[in-house]
């Protein structure tokens, strides 16, 4: 039986998808080899390549002004990549700093570029997002980089980020992209660990805008540098293939269950009603404002913290997994990405309201 999974990251795939791996593992379409065993230049994992991505252009609807490039090196790789691409030797970068990925995010810029810190949450511990009349742009920043959804701390940008459409905004959208539907043309840069909604970890998605590459004209090692994967359409070197597979099966799936705006209206629902069983109960709490509650990861503590270890065992012993709050901060946290299906929501807020009568 599989269990309900509410895993951080990485984090629950859809069962179909893997079914389909499953049932395509040895044999890919009669080929006589797995996707694994393929070359990467082989025409059969060309097509899977240059399916995936023509999928995930028509679910974010992606135009061809943006290159969308399949990497490695995780969300974490993308806080050196930005900087070393976006802006030349000492140029000013603007961050809004709104929990422990802006954090590391900023750490890295530092390392390459003049930091602005524009407004940061870090005081309230971060249990907001700062309002846009506090922020302190730099005029002539190469570019301003937020953190969409902060996945540890649960702090969610739930309006649209306004900007001056001549800002170069770079999100780090990893726990949030394909949650809902997005403007792409906002932004200069996206990027996104896949191991939350797109697939299995080792695959890390970008989509830049092409008049952007090369901007920071800086020589780069060849790994580092967003043109030389977009020339080389993600295929310089030996790119995560089996990774790459899964997520155009992902996309796929999407797709099949109505795009980016079914997903959203489910997304919603889930996180309403756990949001809504939280508030309504005496024994949880979240720390998050109200207006900046992340869709995705909802954080909340036990007020009796000698509890959390029995909420865990039984939470588990229900077939709920993943449940313990990121180490820095604690608590618990459930994970509610596309793949987590609504039952899996239900089932949870079900045991949440039984443990409580019984602790109570
Ligand atoms: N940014 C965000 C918002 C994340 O949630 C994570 C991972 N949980 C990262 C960056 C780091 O991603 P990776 O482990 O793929 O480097």
């Amino acid at each position: 039986m599989r269990a309900f999974n509410f895993c951080a990251g990485p984090a629950a795939l859809p069962e179909t998808v893997l079914k389909q791996a499953q049932a395509e593992l040895l044999d890919y379409k009669g080929g006589g080899a797995s996707v694994m065993e393929l070359s990467h230049r082989s025409s059969a994992f060309v097509e899977v390549a240059e399916e995936a991505e023509k999928d995930l252009r028509e679910l974010l609807g992606i135009s061809d002004q943006y290159a969308v490039l399949f990497l490695q090196g995780g969300a974490s790789m993308q806080f050196s990549m930005v900087p070393l691409n976006l802006a030349k030797e000492g140029a000013k970068v603007d961050y809004i700093c709104t929990g422990a990925w802006s954090q590391k995010a900023i750490k890295e810029a530092r390392k390459f570029a003049d930091v602005n810190v524009a407004a940061s949450t870090e005081q309230s511990g971060f249990s907001g997002v700062p309002a846009r009349s506090e922020w302190q742009l730099n005029e002539d920043s190469a570019y301003l980089h937020i953190t969409p959804n902060e996945t540890i701390h649960g702090v969610e940008f739930l309006d649209p980020i306004d900007v001056d459409p001549r800002t170069v905004l770079v999100a780090d959208l990893s726990s949030t992209l394909l949650s809902r539907p997005l403007d792409v043309d906002r932004y200069g840069l996206i990027y996104a660990g896949a191991q939350k909604n797109i697939g299995p970890a080792g695959l890390t998605l970008v989509i830049v805008r092409k008049d952007l590459l090369g901007r920071s004209e800086r020589t780069l090692p060849a790994m580092l540098d967003y043109a030389v994967h977009a020339k080389a359409d993600s295929m310089y070197n030996t790119p995560p293939t089996y990774s790459w597979y899964l997520a155009g099966l992902v996309f796929k799936w999407i797709k099949k269950q109505g795009g980016l705006k079914a997903m959203a209206e489910l997304n919603a629902r889930k996180a309403d009603k756990l949001y809504r069983a939280i508030d309504e109960s005496a024994l949880y709490r979240n720390p998050v404002e109200a207006s900046a509650r992340s869709w995705m990861n909802v954080p909340f503590i036990l007020e009796n913290t000698d509890l959390e270890a029995s909420f865990l065992t039984q939470a588990e012993e229900r077939g709920l997994l993943n449940l313990k709050g990121h180490r820095s901060v604690g608590g618990m946290r459930a994970s509610l990405y596309n793949a987590v299906p609504e039952e899996a929501v239900d089932a949870l807020i079900e045991f949440m309201r039984e443990f409580e009568q019984h602790n109570s």
